[in-house]
């Protein structure tokens, strides 16, 4: 590959994340389009997402941000601006002071952190929420299903009805509820959670005191089949029955499909037949799964690559692998109608989002440089990363 989307790869140092800007404005023109269609707001949650660089241009566009710890607060507050909610499965004392400087927002994950913090909220002028769990989800990998049983995110109504009882002051003060129940869902999954949410909490959105609903993430918004009509009308009917201003926080539906990772072929092993015919050429990448896209391996899932077809599907198939020295380091197989040489450049697509924020340096390898591309300034280099970044995180 010697572009991408009229990009010129010759010349960039590898490996490299590379955000094309002009994919990145095209999602945001869609969340646009829903937050003024329908009054809802929508937040960038930073822990999917969080190429500050950026943050100029979609802020623009989105109301403000969404963090899951204090150092994420901190930075949305920094670069960002707009509005500063916060949400973490447990706040602790240590933290507490430096997060209600910054959020606007906090959402509280149990009755008893509600009880803990929310005087101290309310004093620091912060709008205080209460996470619920309806106890549905359609999320079928339990990794990312928060309502599992047994999960350790929001109150069910039991709990909450219990909160009350023994405490009955116990929601004075707070302004809004939210759930999160969704992963890389289309809209009829949340038409049917909110059944579900209003099936077991209607009566506390109806309370006067809530002003608002956050619905969370997990919305698949920019996806091209997602079925936005069904979202607006999903947004409606929780903000005219509840009287409520409606939040949305994707991390994902923000950089879907708006980067690139660029590699390169630093080895190609000989060819060996791995069953049923097949035969793969295993090849070495300067971009590790392990490292520079976990998710490769933890959701797991193999990254689309341009110009690639399946295994065994054109006369040369490939293994690429990470080089790390873990042996399950493996991007996947892909197969091309011709041979691929070593230090052939290697584009993976979908790559800027859950991809920075989770990268590491096992093994000593160099993380990627962070690269942004638009039309008037070409590539730009936005970060590049060397020794001192991996020495600094160890001792
Ligand atoms: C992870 C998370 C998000 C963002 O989820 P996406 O799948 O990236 O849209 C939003 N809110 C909460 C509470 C989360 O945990």
């Amino acid at each position: 590959m010697k572009e991408v989307n009229g990009i010129n790869l010759e010349n960039i140092h590898t490996p490299a994340y590379l955000l094309d800007e002009r994919l990145l404005v095209k999602n945001l023109d869609l969340l646009k389009r829903v937050e003024d269609e329908t009054g809802a707001k929508i937040l960038l949650a930073q822990k999917g997402f969080s190429m500050f660089h950026v943050y100029p241009i979609i802020s623009k566009y989105l109301a403000g941000t969404t963090a899951s710890s204090f150092y994420e607060a901190k930075l949305g507050a920094e670069e960002f601006g707009g509005e500063t909610h916060i949400f973490e499965p447990a706040y602790s004392d240590e933290d507490i002071d430096q997060i209600l400087e910054v959020a606007d927002s906090i959402v509280f994950n149990s009755i008893a952190q509600l009880g803990k913090y929310k005087e101290k909220a309310l004093a620091a002028g912060c709008e205080v929420g209460l996470r619920v769990n309806p106890e549905y989800a359609e999320v079928e990998k339990d990794l990312y299903n928060p309502c599992i049983p047994g999960s350790r995110f929001g109150v069910t109504r039991a709990v909450l009805d219990a909160g009350l009882a023994a405490n009955p002051d116990l929601l004075d003060g707070v302004s809004g509820i939210h759930f999160h129940c969704m992963c890389e869902q289309n809209s009829d999954t949340l038409d049917h959670v909110l059944d579900h949410v209003e099936e077991k909490f209607a009566e506390y959105f109806s309370m006067d005191s809530i002003k608002w609903i956050n619905f969370g993430g997990g919305h698949h918004i920019t996806r091209p089949d997602y079925d936005i009509e069904l979202l607006e009308k999903c947004i409606k009917r929780m903000a005219d029955k509840y009287h409520a201003q409606i939040y949305l926080e994707p991390g994902e539906a923000v950089g879907l499909n708006t980067g690139f990772m660029i590699t390169k072929i630093t080895d190609i092993r000989e060819p060996v037949e791995v069953g049923d015919g097949l035969i793969v050429r295993p090849a070495i990448l300067d971009a590790s799964a392990a490292c520079h896209m976990p998710d490769v391996l933890e959701v797991p899932y193999k990254p689309e690559i341009i110009g690639a077809k399946e295994p065994g599907q054109a006369a040369y198939t490939y293994r690429f692998g990470g080089n790390t020295c873990l042996a399950g380091d493996i991007i996947g197989d892909y197969s091309w109608d011709h041979e691929l040489n070593i230090g052939d450049i290697i584009v993976m697509t979908d790559m800027a989002h859950y991809s920075m924020v989770k990268n590491n340096t096992f093994n000593g390898l160099r993380l990627p440089d962070i690269l942004s591309y638009n039309n008037t300034d070409g590539i730009k280099i936005v970060r590049s990363f060397g020794y001192e970044d991996f020495k600094n995180r160890l001792s």
